[in-house]
């Protein structure tokens, strides 16, 4: 048996393994159903769903989105952690991946991309228009290039189809920001015929700027769920963005102990203050939500 069956095995154990704890909050702010929170199982997506899984890979960022029987990646965490978001994708049934985003070269979300590529089939790669490129670029671009994925860039205002979720890209408008983690893909997934319980916001390593942008655009609203800025770092979720959105779940994706001091306090506090219930990847481990039929549902693998 190789290793990587090995990994797998281990992976699906620790999804399965986890501590059940059921939570039903009603009368929430943003107007979403039943929040549900009960143990991760690699159950397939139930049909009609929005799946958002939130990859535990330590500091970095990767989220797998289900929709209509597709599969998108979101970023594949630090180049060593690739392997560990492949397994998870197998573990989710997830064999091929009718999309790939790069919200940003950083090494903690592009790190990983050249390994996904590596190991199943990826109809198209999406990068920021405002990519400023980075060290792992010649291997992210000789990793697309041996896949034969189509590469598109793409900036606000741009709108996609995901299975049967709609996507529209916040940031970065055009002519960009001057920092780098501005320029991260935002993306909006809106899901299901109630646009208060089925939308969804990843920013990214977005930081203030472009928070600030977004929040002046055209699509502010109620969140079902805001994938956290930055990994909880101070400079992205501001009061303003936060009082546009108003998530009702924030994650985030976070390693322990790092030496960032992610998530900070103000944060947080910030969460706190607009009622968001906050989920951590360094203390919950993968973190999987199901948007269904109105109702939100969050499963997670650790027993943090
Ligand atoms: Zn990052």
């Amino acid at each position: 048996m190789s290793n990587g069956a090995y990994a797998r095995r281990g992976h699906l154990a620790r999804v399965v393994a986890a501590v059940i704890l059921m939570v039903t909050l009603l009368g929430l702010p943003s107007g979403c159903g039943a929040l549900a929170v009960g143990p991760a199982t690699a159950e397939p997506p139930p049909s009609g769903a929005l799946v958002l899984s939130f990859i535990d890979v330590g500091q970095g960022g990767s989220t797998l989105v289900q929709s209509g029987g597709e599969s998108f990646l979101i970023d594949a965490g630090r180049p060593e952690e690739g392997p560990e978001v492949v397994d998870f994708l197998r573990s989710r049934g997830v064999e091929e991946l009718d999309g790939l985003v790069v919200t940003h070269p950083d090494a903690d979300h592009i790190g990983g991309v050249p390994e996904v590529l590596g190991a199943m089939p990826v109809q198209e790669v999406y990068v920021s228009d405002r990519s400023p490129g980075g060290s792992l670029e010649a291997a992210f671009l000789e990793a697309v290039e041996e896949e034969e994925a189509e590469l598109t860039e793409v900036g606000a205002g741009d709108e996609l189809v995901w299975g049967a979720s709609e996507i529209t890209v916040l940031s970065p408008p055009e002519g960009g920001f001057s920092e780098d983690n501005d320029n991260s893909v935002a993306t909006l997934i809106e899901h299901g015929p109630d646009p208060e319980t089925g939308r969804v916001l990843l920013t990214g390593d977005a930081e203030a700027r472009a928070e600030e942008y977004m929040s002046q655009g055209p699509e502010t609203g109620p969140l079902a769920v805001l994938k956290v800025g930055h990994h909880g770092s101070s400079t992205s979720t501001t009061p303003l963005f936060l009082s546009r959105f108003r998530p009702q779940v924030a994650v985030i994706s976070v390693g322990e102990d790092n030496g960032y001091g992610h998530p900070t306090p103000q944060t947080l506090r910030r969460l706190r203050t607009v009622g968001s219930e906050v989920f951590r990847t360094d203390e919950q481990g993968d973190v999987i939500v199901t948007l269904h039929e109105g109702e939100l549902e969050v499963a997670v693998s650790g027993d943090g």
